[in-house]
C-alpha cells in the first residue's frame, strides 16, 4: 500500500515532464526572436510595387521631426524619429552634419509626385518616384538623409554615396534600427535605383541581421516568411506560440516583490 502511495506520488511528480516531451513543437532556432518577427508593430512593413500599402494607410503614431531638417514640416512614426535622434548625435560626434530632406509621406502626396514626375518624363517611369501605395515612405519608416552640400542642390543621385556622410550611414545606420532600403546591388530586386540617402526604420534585431546578410527589406520579408511557414509546417502554431510568449511572466522580474515594492533579491545576498 505505502509502496503504491510512492508510486502515485511520483507519477504525479513526473507529469509535467512528460507534457513536455509529448509536446513536440519545433525549437524556434531563428536568429530574430518570433515577436519581433510578427511584426506587431508593422516594423518590418514592406511597401513596394507588388506590396501596395491601402490608400487609406497612415500609421497612427506619427510624431513631428525635431531631429536636423531642411526647412518644411516633417514626419515619422515614433520608434524611428526616436532613434533617427540618437543616431543624428552619434553622427554627429563622427564629425557628420545629417539633415532629414523628406520622411512620411501620405498616399495622396506619392500620387502627386508620381504624376508629376511622369508628365516631366514623358510618361516614362524612370525609377526615381515610387508608384502610388509603392513607396517606403507611406510606412512613416522611411526617409532621405543628406549632407549640407547635398541640401543645397535640386535632385539626388548616387555620387552622394561618396561623401563621408553616407557612408558613415552605410556603416553605421543598422546600429540604430536603421537599413539603407535601395542599394546598388539590389536594385533587380527592389525595383528601385541606388538610394544611398534613404533610410528605413526596422528596428536594431533586424537591421543587424540584414546588414550582415546583405538582405534587401525584400528578400529579409521572403527569408521571414519562409521560416514562419516551415515552423507551421513542422507541427508548430505561429500565432498560438507568439501567443504563449507575450503571456509569460517578465523574465526579467525574477524577484518577488515585497509590500513596500521592493524586489526580494536576498536569495542571492549573504
Ligand atoms: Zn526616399
Amino acid at each position: 500500500m505505502r509502496r503504491l502511495f510512492f508510486l502515485l506520488i511520483a507519477l504525479a511528480l513526473l507529469c509535467p515532464v512528460f507534457g513536455q516531451a509529448e509536446d513536440d513543437a519545433p525549437i524556434w532556432d531563428y536568429p530574430i526572436d518570433p515577436l519581433t518577427l510578427r511584426n506587431a508593430e508593422g516594423y518590418l512593413t514592406l511597401a513596394n510595387r507588388d506590396h501596395l500599402l491601402d490608400k487609406s494607410y497612415a500609421p497612427e503614431d506619427l510624431v513631428t521631426v525635431t531631429a536636423r531638417h531642411i526647412s518644411g514640416k516633417f514626419q515619422l512614426r515614433k520608434a524611428a524619429h526616436d532613434a533617427l535622434l540618437l543616431m543624428f548625435d552619434a553622427a554627429k560626434e563622427d564629425g557628420c552634419t545629417l539633415y532629414v530632406k523628406s520622411a512620411y509621406r501620405s498616399y495622396q502626396t506619392q500620387y502627386t509626385m508620381y504624376n508629376n514626375r511622369l508628365n516631366k518624363n514623358h510618361g516614362k517611369d524612370d525609377g526615381w518616384v515610387s508608384y502610388p501605395g509603392a513607396s517606403d515612405h507611406q510606412t512613416g519608416l522611411g526617409l532621405d538623409v543628406l549632407n549640407y552640400a547635398w541640401t543645397q542642390k535640386d535632385g539626388m543621385n548616387s555620387d552622394f554615396a561618396r561623401d563621408k556622410e553616407a557612408q558613415w550611414m552605410a556603416a553605421h545606420c543598422h546600429e540604430y534600427g536603421f537599413v539603407i532600403r535601395y542599394q546598388e546591388d539590389k536594385q533587380e530586386i527592389t525595383g528601385i535605383n541606388f538610394e544611398p540617402w534613404h533610410l528605413r526604420y526596422v528596428g536594431t534585431a533586424c537591421a543587424k541581421y540584414m546588414f550582415e546578410n546583405n538582405l534587401s527589406l525584400e528578400e529579409f520579408t521572403e527569408e521571414r516568411l519562409a521560416y514562419i511557414a516551415d515552423f507551421n509546417a513542422r507541427g508548430g502554431d505561429f500565432d498560438a506560440y507568439c501567443k504563449a510568449l507575450t503571456t509569460l511572466p517578465d523574465p526579467t522580474a525574477t524577484g518577488q516583490v515585497d509590500g513596500d515594492g521592493d524586489a526580494e533579491i536576498s536569495f542571492f545576498q549573504p
